[in-house]
């Protein structure tokens, strides 16, 4: 890895963003910390250049169709694309099996949404190379399908889902669409879904179905112009989302991510992992 590696992480100002950009500079890359907030994405951005780090700061809110195309234009202008990209930014609202249309809405669209439409917008951009780019989602156990706590109830859903053959964007689309239709009427406790942090499940059950389908897609590339695609749980991590009430610590929290992001074997594609082993789905 070199400073012509460029690497984009999604929400670097703080928490495990910030420490994933700081993790990837320290094995030399050149890394794009972006955040929604210009200040306090720039004060993190000089706090890690103060280190002797190579990171450079550009405003990106994922949830913001003309700040993602600002700052694609931004990045194609500037540096003729990237080789990484690290979907971090999100959000979470729930307390426990609290849920509310406004978050419930906010936190799909950040955590899911905001994710895919980052994807969609960066792939062009994405650089032929031999090892391959690389895409890593910033996930959560929380959105397993099969997880022994907090799984889907539905077996119709979680068998639609978890059948990666037939699985489409407007599968995953439709069942968060009916989520949210169901949180809209009162009627999301009887529909199967997570009892606990039910809102942000969901949303992370969507990033890992997309990952999966993404990298089913993404595997019809050619030689020189693959795209590798995970996602990854970074455990219970002391951060703003937690309230600090976390067990890792951000260092711990961002490894498994950085990990993937460099990893050279590349037979793992399209896989949910935590402390750098895979984990069902
Ligand atoms: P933090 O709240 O510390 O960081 C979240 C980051 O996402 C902030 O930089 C925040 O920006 C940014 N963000 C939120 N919305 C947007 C947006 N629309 N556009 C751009 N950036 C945005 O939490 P963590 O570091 O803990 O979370 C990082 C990731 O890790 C998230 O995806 C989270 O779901 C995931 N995760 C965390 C766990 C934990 O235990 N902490 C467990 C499992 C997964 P701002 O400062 O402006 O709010």
């Amino acid at each position: 890895w070199s400073k012509e590696t460029v690497a984009v992480v999604t929400g670097g100002n703080r928490g495990i963003g910030f420490e994933i950009c700081r993790q990837l500079a320290a094995h030399g890359l050149t890394v794009i910390l972006t955040s929604r907030d210009a200040t306090v994405g720039v004060e993190s951005v000089t706090a890690l250049q103060e280190g002797g780090l190579n990171v450079i700061y550009h405003q990106l809110d994922v949830v913001n169709n003309s700040s993602i195309n600002q700052f694609v234009e931004w990045l194609q202008e500037n540096y003729g694309g990237l080789d990484i990209l690290v979907n971090n930014a999100g959000v979470n609202f729930n307390l426990g099996s609290d849920n509310s249309v406004e978050n419930a809405r906010k936190v799909i669209e950040t955590n899911y949404y905001g994710t895919k439409s980052m994807t969609e917008a960066i792939i062009p951009l994405m650089k032929s190379s031999l090892v391959g780019a690389r895409i890593v989602n910033v996930s959560s156990r929380l959105g397993r399908l099969n997880g022994r706590r907090n799984r889907i109830g539905n077996v119709a859903v979680r068998e639609k889902l978890s059948d990666v053959e037939s699985l489409s964007e407007e599968l995953i689309d439709s069942t968060l669409s009916t989520f949210l239709q169901q949180v809209e009427d009162g009627t999301w406790t009887t529909g199967g879904w997570p009892q606990v942090y039910t809102d942000y499940s969901v949303s992370k059950l969507a990033v890992n179905a997309y990952t999966r389908f993404m990298a089913r897609k993404l595997s019809e590339r050619s030689e020189g112009q693959k795209i590798y695609i995970n996602c990854y749980c970074p455990g219970w991590v002391k951060t703003a989302l937690t309230s600090y009430a976390g067990n890792n610590t951000v260092e711990e929290g961002a490894d498994t991510g950085v990990w993937l992001a460099l990893l050279s074997d590349q037979t793992f594609i399209g896989k949910l992992f935590a402390e750098r082993r895979e984990i069902n789905f």
